[in-house]
């Protein structure tokens, strides 16, 4: 079953397109101090080696402004700058190469500096991503349903920049409850055809923030909504492009590698939950279907194997390998990694 998606304008982060028939991309935000250039770089890195495709900084002053220009400098991906409250920041941003700002005009009220900014963007080539969060609602919308409120909002801000003859908006509406940020964004949808950027704010740690991102972005992604995603955790930046990447592929709107692992009990010979973790992270940026199963015993390890690219049956000292459902023979388990990292760059390149 595939999913189709809404239609939607498309705009150009850098060489990263969101919207339109543009795959559904994949972004974080940085956690460290935007003054920190090499400790950005650091992080971006890691990002980079786990697939992500868009990275947000904040520029909270002059002098991360001045650092976001390093980083963009040295930095291989398109780089999105955060402001808030000061028109100033966001040239200043956008002279230090920013390839998209995300502000929201109800933060700046002076909307006699829309026009010029949105010149200043136009010139660039640079979209804007506006939008409201739960927690940051105008209370003017107060009265309304929160969902309702959030699409007037979110609209409004939209229309700021619409009234300034700029269109290279991206909306994004964000609630911690999911429930009511599956129905903001339904409505959105259905309200205007900017391409949209979904996730569950303030979603929580990697466990509670995980399972309400799943739900909240999930529900939309599968009635074809959402053209860029962030999974919002309070957790290692790393994670989120995994749990992200994760829902993609299940959902089919990405191709990338499963790992199926067993849940493990005293017939375990070998440690699942390492291997599989390891695999993951090996296989973060793999774009083709590859179905990998890691299975503590050869009991049902040789059977699961059977439906996997690539299967382990773990055994004490030795382990089972398969491929293609066959098995292949037996791996020390000392070698185990170094045996499967061949397997899966030999299936990758098939
Ligand atoms: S595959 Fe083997 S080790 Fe894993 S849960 Fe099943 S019986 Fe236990």
């Amino acid at each position: 079953m595939t999913i189709s998606r809404r239609i939607s304008r498309q705009v150009s982060v850098g060489n990263v397109r969101i919207g339109g028939d543009a795959p559904i991309s994949i972004q974080s935000m940085l956690n460290v101090k935007t003054v920190d250039v090499d400790g950005c770089l650091k992080q971006i890195e890691r990002l980079c080696d786990v697939g992500c495709d868009l990275i947000r900084l904040a520029v909270p002053d002059e002098d991360s402004a001045v650092a976001f220009g390093k980083i963009a400098k040295r930095c291989g991906l398109p780089l999105i700058a955060d402001v808030h409250y000061s028109y100033k920041l966001a040239h200043l941003a956008l002279d230090n190469g920013a390839k998209k700002l995300r502000m929201n005009p109800g933060n700046m009220p002076d909307l006699t500096q829309i026009k010029p900014l949105a010149q200043h963007m136009a010139d660039l080539s640079v979209p804007v991503r506006v939008g409201v969060n739960g927690g940051s609602l105008d209370p003017k919308f107060a009265g309304m349903p929160q969902d309702r409120a959030l699409v007037e909002s979110a609209l409004e801000c939209a229309n700021a920049f619409e009234s300034a003859g700029f269109h290279d908006i991206v909306i994004a509406i964000k609630h911690s409850d999911p429930l009511v940020n599956i129905s903001a964004n339904r409505m959105l949808a259905a309200s205007c055809n900017y391409p949209l950027h979904i996730g569950v704010t303030e979603a929580g740690t990697l466990r509670s923030g995980l399972i309400k991102s799943a739900i909240g972005v999930s529900a939309l992604l599968s009635e074809g909504i959402g053209d860029t995603v962030r999974v919002s955790l309070a957790a290692d930046v790393t994670e989120e492009v995994l749990a992200a990447k994760r829902i993609l592929c299940t959902l089919g709107l990405r191709k990338g590698a499963e790992v199926v692992a067993c849940p493990t009990c005293a017939r375990t010979e070998i440690d699942v939950a390492g291997l599989a973790n390891e695999i993951e992270l090996l296989t973060a940026k793999v774009d083709v279907p590859l179905k990998i199963s890691v299975l503590g015993c050869p009991l049902n390890g040789i059977g699961e194997g059977k439906h996997s690219d690539i299967g382990v049956a773990g055994g004490k000292e030795i382990s089972v390998l398969l491929e293609d459902g066959n098995i292949m023979g037996t791996v020390r388990n000392s070698e185990l990694m170094d045996r499967l990292k061949a397997l899966i760059a030999k299936k990758c390149a098939e």
